[in-house]
């Protein structure tokens, strides 16, 4: 059975991905900053690390862990959303929230595909998959606020494009993806759609994706979404 790594798994998508390719006998190595406090990842059965994205240290002890074991798809999850509302509005922003923002949404994915890409290389056709979001699209931003969470997420969309020609040789598939707006801790309640309809949408994309579609910025529904 293949063999997926999920970051930020303790809820939301991260745990709805775990929960899918359980369910369909994947092999999951699932990462979350406290397992201790994760009693749905642990009920899932996934193979459970402590991983804090941001943290060098801890990302370097744990590619020697898993070190030497093929991993198919490695899906880059973690994400915050620091300054919603009006602390993001224009006038006041803090700057050490901005810093963490590009931390865990920008930094974090492209050293987590450093620490991994031996383990993908020994994949038949490895996809390194990021979830961003449609926020950090320059391209249909109309609307004030979350410039914090807005940049971080565009930032990632040029990691993704980085890593899709830093990769291509290796044959690393890689995708920026747009979850939707869901019913999560992050989405809130108002959300346009569940975990359940976000993750089975975005595993389809992944699925289906060539070597062509690296370096491209999907929705959960297969979409094209423009940078
Ligand atoms: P949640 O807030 O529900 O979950 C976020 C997850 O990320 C948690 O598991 C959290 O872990 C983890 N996390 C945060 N920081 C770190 C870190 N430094 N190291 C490791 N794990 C970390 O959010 P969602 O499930 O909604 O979001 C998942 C991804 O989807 C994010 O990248 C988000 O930006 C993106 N997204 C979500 C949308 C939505 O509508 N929900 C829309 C567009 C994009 P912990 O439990 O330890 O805090």
């Amino acid at each position: 059975m293949p063999t997926v790594l999920i970051t930020g798994a303790s809820r939301g998508i991260g745990l709805e991905f775990v929960r899918q390719y359980r369910a369909d006998g994947w092999d999951v190595i699932a990462t979350c900053r406290t397992p201790e406090n994760a009693p749905e990842l642990q009920a899932t059965g996934a193979e459970v690390h402590g991983l804090d994205v941001t943290d060098e240290a801890a990302l370097a002890g744990m590619g020697r862990t898993l070190a030497g074991r093929t991993i198919d798809v490695l899906i880059n999850n973690a994400g915050i959303y620091p300054l919603k509302g009006p602390q993001g509005a224009f006038g006041a922003i803090p700057v050490e929230p901005w810093m963490e923002a590009l931390r865990t949404n920008i930094i974090a994915p492209w050293k987590v595909a450093e620490t991994f890409i031996g383990n993908l290389e020994r994949a038949d056709r490895p996809v390194l998959a990021t979830v961003s979001s449609k926020m950090g699209s320059i391209a249909e931003a109309s609307s004030p606020g979350s410039v914090v969470y807005r940049t971080s997420k565009t930032g990632v969309n040029m990691v993704v494009k980085g890593l899709s020609i830093e990769l291509a040789s290796r044959g690393v598939i890689c995708l920026a993806l747009h979850p939707g707006w869901v019913r999560t801790d992050m989405g809130g309640p108002n959300g346009l759609i569940d975990a359940t309809e976000s993750v089975t949408g975005l595993r389809a994309v992944i699925a289906g994706a060539s070597t062509a579609d690296s370096g491209t910025f999907r929705g959960y529904d297969g979409a094209t979404i423009p940078w």
